[in-house]
């Protein structure tokens, strides 16, 4: 039976970063991907925002690789010239109370290693945007936006340069543990074909709990089971995405769901509504055009020179999270299942925001548990 070193599935953002990361010429290393490209699942369905890390827990993995990530990308977008703008990013407060929450946000993010924001008076929010309506604001200069798609192509030009190589429309169907690592049955288009591999790396995205379940976890126990909770995005028309410069941000709601519907700019200075957030039991990206009014609602309050007949469907994505509807923020979980009984099985559930931003620090954290596992 053929032997690989380390398998991979999925090739989203965060597949194709650790492929890149742990490839070398001395490892066979093969991502398998079920789609007939990469990136047409989540990492093709988000804001492309480089968050800086305000929002999340102290000490979280969510925290300390978005931190570490937003870093990193700035880094990876000079070196090899990927599309991006640090635009920076504003999370504005529309009443007093909202200011309060202002303050604890700023410190959360300063607790979380992030030395560049500020909050500003409805004055200086003014100067900067005087077409944001707002009493007071954060400034986090270090937020920017990226081309997902470029930075994706770049993992796999890396990733392929070390002689690690990718399988499309080749879906993982099982998974079994072997004297030395695990039996992999992949099917694709000729049928079915079962290879051994020491380590196995789970980057299935919406399909990560199955995954999980496939090698024999009971994904309830673990605490994997995903809950799938949409976004919808629409588009504003092009005349008016021309009155902001910065990304515009309520302040989140509670238990961090989403973080509110803001606006984003694309690379071509596009300007986006969303995501929203709405719990749903299967995977279907049709925009609810009925939610246009909830849209409205939320952001002509920050950004009055917005109209109803501004806006249009765009798309929709989807979030994987193990975060239950009305339960407080969960972190990803990264992490080798040697203490459940499948050493070099490493899991990476729940891989929602801001996973994008964090994915070259996820590589840096799993490669380390990698070559944890190899040195063995
Ligand atoms: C609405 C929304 C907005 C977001 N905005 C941002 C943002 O602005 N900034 C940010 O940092 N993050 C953002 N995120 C989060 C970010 O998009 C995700 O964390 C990231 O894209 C996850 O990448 P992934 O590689 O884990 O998953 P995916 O991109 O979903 O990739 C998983 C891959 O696994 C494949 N797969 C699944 N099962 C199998 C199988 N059995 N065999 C073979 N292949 C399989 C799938 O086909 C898929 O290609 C957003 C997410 C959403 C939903």
């Amino acid at each position: 039976m053929h032997e690989v070193d380390i398998a991979i599935i999925g090739a989203g953002v965060v597949g194709l970063a650790i492929a890149a990361q742990v490839a070398s010429e001395d490892r066979e290393v093969y991502v398998l991907e079920k789609n007939e490209t990469f990136g047409l699942e989540t990492s093709g369905r988000q804001s492309g925002v480089i968050h800086a890390g305000i929002y999340y827990p102290q000490g979280s993995l969510k925290a300390t690789t978005c931190v570490d990530g937003n870093r990193m990308l700035y880094q990876l977008c000079r070196t090899y010239g990927i599309g991006h703008r640090r635009l920076g990013k504003l999370i504005v407060a529309a009443t007093d109370e909202e200011t309060g929450e202002l303050q604890s946000l700023l410190e959360r993010g300063e607790r979380n290693g992030i030395v560049d924001l500020a909050i500003l008076s409805k004055r200086d929010l003014k100067e900067l945007e005087p077409n944001v309506e707002g009493v007071a604001a954060i400034l986090s200069p270090s937020s920017g936006i990226i081309d997902s798609h470029a930075l994706m192509r770049h993992f796999v030009a890396r990733l392929q340069e070390e002689g690690a190589r990718i399988a499309y429309r080749t879906e993982v169907v099982g998974i079994e543990k072997a004297a030395d690592g695990y039996k992999v049955t992949v099917e694709d288009s000729t049928g079915r074909f079962t290879f051994v591999t020491r380590i196995v790396i789970n980057c299935a995205g919406l399909q990560c709990d199955r995954v999980a379940e496939l090698a024999g976890m009971d994904i309830v126990e673990a605490g994997y089971k995903l809950h799938y909770c949409k976004g919808d995005y629409f588009s504003v028309s092009s005349t008016k995405s021309k009155l902001v410069s910065r990304l515009i941000y309520p302040v989140p709601p509670p238990k961090l769901t989403g973080v509110g519907i803001h606006a984003t700019l694309d690379i071509e200075g596009r300007m986006k509504l969303g995501p929203s957030v709405q719990y749903v039991d299967s995977i279907d990206y049709a925009v609810d055009t009925q939610h246009k009014q909830l849209f409205y609602d939320s952001v002509r309050i920050f950004l009055p020179f917005i109209e109803y007949d501004d806006l249009e469907p765009e798309m929709a994505g989807i979030r994987p999270k193990i975060q239950k509807p009305g339960e407080d923020v969960k972190d990803f979980v990264i992490t080798d299942e040697t203490d459940k009984g499948l050493p070099g099985f490493i899991n990476l559930i729940g891989i929602e925001s801001p996973g994008l931003t964090a994915s070259p620090a996820i590589a840096e954290y799993v490669g380390s548990l990698v070559e944890d596992l190899l040195g063995k």
